[in-house]
């Protein structure tokens, strides 16, 4: 993959802190992004790890679950003989040629996919899947993680997983978790050194101002836009407080032009989960680079001195790499969102 050297001309739309200048060399510099299942570290945030490895940085993902209660989501998988047999088997598979596409380090937490619960009122989560355990019987192996691969960052997802999945909620819990106690000795003893992650983030995938500048790019090039639905949605979301609307703020824009196509080509490892023709490809990679060539984080904590808003998820750790210089926030504790609206659900997960 090229790595672009030259700033780009500026986009149509004008938002803050909106870099389009190539991310700084970042070799020495480390980002733990944990997703819920396989497929989710290629929807969200893909980009922005691609970028992140072309500057040299070491990224890896950490899927919770194998994402073996999934179904096959693409028409054309259903012919695949293997999707029928061993669909666990076959998304492993499936995440190699993500990672491969990305760039990026991978491992497995190996707690087993909760499903997503369908019915009214729902039915109580599978004996032993990731969501139904205690939340320090699955932040443990998160932790032992963190404390191998010493990141400087942990990126994950908001308060609502971002999608209302139990999984994509106990992921948030669990590197809230993580971030909490990684580096303290006294908890989660003997799971390795203690090591205190810099800075915590939350994905921004699904902030209106995104897809409003899609919506228009796409109408701009002349193209038919499916997203004025999922606009009105989310908009009716953040008005009424329910459902999957973004509750922060965007404080962080990395800029991802040129990785866009890694990211289509992550997305396309997934062959039984990700249509082709489906909706992450709604927008030609050229239109998103002119629209909205960002992809958009919260800064939740911070244990390094930055100033917002930024275009760098390692503002603050460019100067004496990792070396807490006060810590200015206490991270949330995990939050239990309680009823979630699944009513917009053509997001894959
Ligand atoms: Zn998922």
């Amino acid at each position: 993959m090229a790595r672009a050297r030259e700033p780009r001309e500026g986009p149509p739309v004008t938002v803050p802190a909106a870099s389009t200048a190539p991310l700084p060399e970042s070799s020495g510099l480390r980002i733990l992004a944990v997703h819920a299942h396989p497929d989710d570290e290629a929807s969200k945030g893909a980009a922005m790890m691609a970028a992140y490895v072309a500057a040299g940085a070491d990224v890896m993902v950490a899927s919770c679950t194998g994402g073996e209660r999934g179904d096959i989501l693409v028409e054309e998988a259903t012919a695949m003989a293997r999707a029928h047999r061993d669909l666990a088997g076959l998304r492993r598979a499936e995440m190699a040629g993500s990672v491969e596409a990305l760039g990026i380090r991978h491992r497995w937490i190996g707690f087993v996919d909760s499903g997503l619960p369908e019915g009214e009122p729902l039915p109580p989560l599978p004996f032993g899947a990731f969501a139904s355990l205690p939340l320090q019987t699955t932040a443990a192996p998160l932790v032992r993680l963190v404390r191998s691969f010493k990141p400087h960052v942990i990126v994950t997802y908001d308060e609502n997983g971002g999608y209302p999945h139990p999984d994509h909620i106990r992921s948030h819990e669990v590197a809230v978790e993580a971030f909490r106690a990684a580096g303290l000795a006294e908890e989660y003893q003997g799971l390795g050194e203690p090591w205190n992650v810099s800075k915590l983030y939350y994905d921004r995938g699904f902030a209106p101002e995104r897809w409003e500048a899609l919506h228009e790019g796409l109408l701009e090039a002349g193209l038919p836009s499916p997203f004025g639905e999922r606009i009105a949605a989310i908009r009716a979301e953040l008005e009424s407080g329910t459902g999957r609307a973004a509750r922060h703020e965007t404080t962080t824009r990395i800029f991802v032009a040129d990785f866009l196509d890694r990211r289509d080509a992550a997305l396309l490892a997934h062959r039984t989960q990700v249509d082709p023709k489906g909706f992450f490809f709604a927008v030609p990679s050229t239109v998103a680079a002119k629209a909205y060539p960002w992809d958009d984080y919260t800064l939740i904590a911070s244990r390094v001195r930055v100033s917002l808003p930024e275009s760098d998820l390692f503002t603050g750790l460019r100067d004496g790499v990792g070396e807490a210089v006060g810590l200015s926030e206490v991270p949330p504790a995990a939050a239990h969102p309680g009823a979630v609206d699944a009513s917009v659900d053509d997001s894959g997960h």
